[in-house]
């Protein structure tokens, strides 16, 4: 017989509950929302997905970068001279000409004095939040924060106090609680990529800074569309100079991969010894840093691109309200529109009749989405032409009487 006291249970038995509901969705024959490949992409609003030609309207291709062809050429160019990767960590053999210039390019982009490049903006997040606020440091951050701010908090060991999202007045109380003479970092978005929401930034930056605590935004949602020069939610409220640090991603306006932090801190360079997801990783392909640092110096000079993305973020939000849609937001905020579905099976069986019309959406849920909500997040680029909004809402129109959604 064999003795059993010593038996571990399997690791996997805590996953038990997500690989049930996974597999129910899937025994109603739905495509599998979270298995989808791009067999070729043909546009930055264009793909072959699941053998059909379809539009792309959830990605965070916000600018319609990948394809800019001064952006294509930095790219090759940059793989050809310096090879296919760096093969080391920016602090030893990782730092070359292409990631200084990357960073130059960011300092301009925001006028900031400081400018750190990351491997990818979940990084970015995770380093600079666990290495500025440590054990016996207060973090106050928004409950509906992302994944990566989250982990930066656990990482680090602060203390964590989430308030209700964007409510200002909560957040008041909870950094009014905190023992005097404690660090404090008030960690904010601009836009919150779930609902497509913005955050009252200029009443929350006052108030951060009434307690004397130091603020981190995360501006990946709205960076290269949002604020004149597309600095963001921050540029927009006119608070920038308020924000002692600022997080974005290459992965969405910029159009490749990447994250950074800006920061007028005279301190700041620090942070390229202390902060270990910035020493203890690889750094960027040179490929890589010179298509962001191409994109970068392409975004500022993109106010025409911003103000038609507005038009078909207006356009699909009044569009989606007239055939009868629940939204996210009452009002268009940002490049995210959020169509609200009932539950999680009507939410798959949506999104699998858009598919089959020809338009890709991204099926949210939880965890990732607050309130228990299940989501069709639909993400516009200003690459998307009037008439394509317009086919869009056609599609929209079609699989929701389909569904039974409208
Ligand atoms: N912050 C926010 C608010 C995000 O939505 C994301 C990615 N969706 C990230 C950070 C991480 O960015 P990256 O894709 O560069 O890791």
């Amino acid at each position: 017989m064999t003795d059993t006291t010593n038996q571990a249970p399997d690791l996997f038995d805590k996953f038990d509950g997500i690989i049930h509901t996974r597999t129910e969705l899937l025994a109603g024959g739905v495509e599998d929302p979270f298995n989808l490949v791009m067999e070729r992409v043909i546009s930055p609003t264009r793909a072959i997905c699941n053998g059909r030609e379809t539009i792309l309207l959830g990605t965070y291709n916000y600018m319609g970068m990948t394809f800019d062809p001064d952006v294509i050429e930095a790219g090759k160019q940059a793989l050809e001279n310096f090879g296919s990767g760096t093969t080391g960590s920016r602090v030893l053999n990782g730092t070359y000409r292409g990631h200084r210039d990357c960073e130059d390019a960011l300092r301009e982009f925001y006028g900031m004095d400081h400018a750190m490049v990351f491997s990818t903006g979940y990084q970015a997040n995770l380093g600079i939040i666990s290495t500025i606020a440590g054990k016996g440091d207060y973090i106050v951050l928004d409950i509906d924060s992302h994944a990566s701010i989250w982990d930066g908090c656990a990482l680090g060991n602060a203390e964590v106090v989430p308030f209700k999202h964007n409510d200002i007045e909560a957040m008041d109380k909870r950094l009014g609680r905190i023992p005097a003479g404690a660090g404090k970092l008030v960690v904010l978005e601009g836009v919150y990529s779930m609902l497509g929401d913005i955050a009252p930034l200029k009443e929350m930056i006052a108030v951060a800074k009434k307690h004397g605590a130091m603020v981190l935004v995360d501006e990946a949602h709205s960076m290269g569309f949002i604020g004149e020069h597309g600095r963001g939610v921050a540029e927009a409220q006119g608070v920038l100079d308020d924000v002692d640090f600022v997080i974005g991603t290459f992965s969405k306006s910029v159009g490749t991969v990447g994250g950074f932090c800006v920061s007028n801190h005279p301190k700041f360079e620090i942070m390229r010894l202390v902060c270990r997801p910035y020493v203890f990783t690889a750094s960027l392909p040179p490929s890589v840093v010179a298509t962001a640092a191409t994109s970068i110096r392409k975004l500022m000079q993109g106010g025409a691109k911003r103000a038609h993305l507005w038009e078909n973020s207006q356009r699909l939000h009044g569009g989606l309200t007239k055939l009868g849609f629940t939204l996210g937001t009452t009002e268009p905020q940002s490049a995210i529109v959020a169509v609200i579905m009932p539950d999680l099976e009507r939410g798959a069986a949506m999104w699998e009749a858009l598919l089959k019309e020809g338009l890709y959406v991204n099926l949210a849920r939880p965890p990732a989405t607050p309130a228990n909500m299940t989501l069709l997040r639909c993400s516009l680029c200003a690459e998307h032409s009037t008439e394509e909004v317009e086919t869009i809402l056609g599609m929209f129109e079609r699989a929701g009487k389909a569904v039974s959604i409208i």
